[in-house]
């Protein structure tokens, strides 16, 4: 018997089981595509390795606090270093951009610039209520009117990642996560007999 069930393996899914099982929870998750990740899983083919999401290390502090929640360093695990560009995107006539954080060299690779809203991504990608990144942030989706991260009618159901609350994006997710921690901490604390074991 667990305490505590996880569905998904993603970055939400992960940080959230961390944290619990760090407060004594015994904790079991369960990933369907059988590997851990979710949107920044890795692919490997032909001897490749290819990142299927995150691209862009943004918001340190939030990585850093994590790592230091559950009592480690994160320079410790982590060897970070600049990459720069940060990617390249090749078009098909053998152009191409490079992505950087130097502003003035990315105006000056720009002939032109695009906005696009939530109803660019429903009407052209079919994406009904949001973004390729989780729920949109529009009006009726932001602040209170985003899902909640407990379910109304079953107490003992949280919700974690980037559809919930805060948002969207890695270190958002990795907010979300505490925050569930801190209320499933204060909602059903732990039984001071669990002692979490992870291998
Ligand atoms: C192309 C792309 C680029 C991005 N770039 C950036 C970036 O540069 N920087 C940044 O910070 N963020 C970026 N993001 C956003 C970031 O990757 C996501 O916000 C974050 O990874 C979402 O994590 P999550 O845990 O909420 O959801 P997910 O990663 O979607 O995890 C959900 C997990 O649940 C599993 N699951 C679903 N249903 C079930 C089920 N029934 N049973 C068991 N398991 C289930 C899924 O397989 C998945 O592993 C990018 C995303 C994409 C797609």
């Amino acid at each position: 018997m667990h305490d505590v069930l996880i569905i998904g393996a993603g970055i939400g899914g992960i940080a959230a089981a961390a944290r619990l099982a760090k407060l004594g929870y015994r904790v079991r998750v369960l990933e369907k595509t059988g590997a851990p990740g979710g949107r920044v899983a890795l692919m490997k083919r032909d001897g490749y390795t290819f990142d299927m999401g995150a691209t862009l290390f943004l918001m340190p502090q939030t990585y850093a606090q994590t790592y230091a929640d559950l009592g480690e360093r994160m320079e410790d695990h982590l060897d970070l270093r600049r990459v720069e560009p940060n990617y390249r995107v090749h078009f098909h006539d053998d152009t191409y951009l490079d992505i950087t954080p130097k502003l003035v060299e990315m105006r000056e690779q720009m002939e032109a610039e695009e906005t696009l809203m939530p109803t660019d991504y429903r009407d052209v990608w079919n994406l009904a209520r949001g973004t390729a990144f989780g729920l949109s942030h529009n009006v009726l989706q932001v602040g209170y009117l985003r899902p909640q991260n407990r379910h109304r009618r079953y107490g003992n159901l949280y919700f974690v990642g980037s559809s919930t609350h805060p948002g969207t994006g890695v270190p958002i997710v990795l907010i979300s996560a505490a925050l569930v921690e801190q209320r499933i901490r204060k909602e059903h604390p732990a039984p001071a007999r669990a002692v979490a074991v992870t291998h």
